[in-house]
């Protein structure tokens, strides 16, 4: 007999239609941004110099906002729980109702208490090293080939921010606790030079997604030079 499951319609903790304007709220209500000017705020760089890394850079952000028990339960989530280590842009964290932070739906989704988990699972019951098995079917370093006519390129291990959910955690992010980071082993060029041998000797393949991590921390010479190099081949045509 089949089993009788419970429907569980978990509450959702985001309040449709906004009741606020939708704009980016203003960051120098954030104790660490109240001197920062609108120039230095929309500078990706800027932004990417300023990314919270841990908890101090936390606290800096959020000042007395960001309570101690907060943080402790911050602290023991990446101790004994995570799977990807902290870094979120000052844009998220200003998103985030520093009034209610532990109630805040993207502060539970980028920074998660450890009491915000599911006891039994703590991630997705599937979630494992390399979910999807990407690495398996690398037909050199970093090139996925599963499907006849398609390729995933996984251009870099780095991210601006880490996301808890992320099915590439085997490779993306800095080592924590909980999972030792694979590393790749050849340098950049050498194996964005491999995949592109591959798909020149592999004309069955037409489309390639160029990936990573995310290829906003690729320097942009050498995701042009790819990308080119990709073009110049004539059986990708997407
Ligand atoms: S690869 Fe995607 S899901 Fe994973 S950390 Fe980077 S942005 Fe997030």
């Amino acid at each position: 007999m089949a089993k009788k499951v419970k429907a569980d319609a978990s509450g959702q903790p985001f309040q449709y239609p906004l009741k606020r304007e939708y704009k980016e709220p203003d960051w120098t209500r954030l104790p660490g941004y109240k001197g920062v000017s609108k120039g230095q705020w929309e500078s990706a760089l800027w932004q990417r110099q300023h990314s919270a890394k841990n908890l101090k850079d936390l606290k800096d952000a959020f000042g007395p906002f960001l309570t101690d028990d907060l943080a402790e339960e911050i602290v023991r989530d990446q101790k004994e729980k995570a799977t990807m280590s902290l870094l979120i842009p000052p844009q998220m964290l200003n998103c985030m109702n520093e009034k209610n932070l532990k109630n805040d739906p993207v502060r539970r989704y980028m920074i998660p208490m450890s009491s915000d988990r599911h006891t039994e699972w703590p991630n997705h019951p599937k979630a494992s090293r390399d979910s999807l098995h990407e690495s398996e079917m690398w037909a050199s370093e970093g090139l996925t080939h599963r499907y006849p006519t398609k390729v995933l390129a996984e251009m870099i291990a780095t991210c601006p921010q880490y996301c808890g959910h992320c099915t590439r955690m085997d490779l993306v992010g800095n080592s924590v606790p909980q999972v030792e980071k694979h590393k790749f082993a050849a340098p950049p060029k050498e194996r964005y030079e491999a995949m592109l041998d591959y798909l020149r000797k592999t004309p069955s393949v037409r489309d390639v997604v160029v990936s990573g991590g995310d290829i906003a921390n690729v320097p942009i010479a050498q995701l042009e030079a790819f990308v080119l190099a990709l073009m110049d081949i004539p059986n990708i045509r997407d």
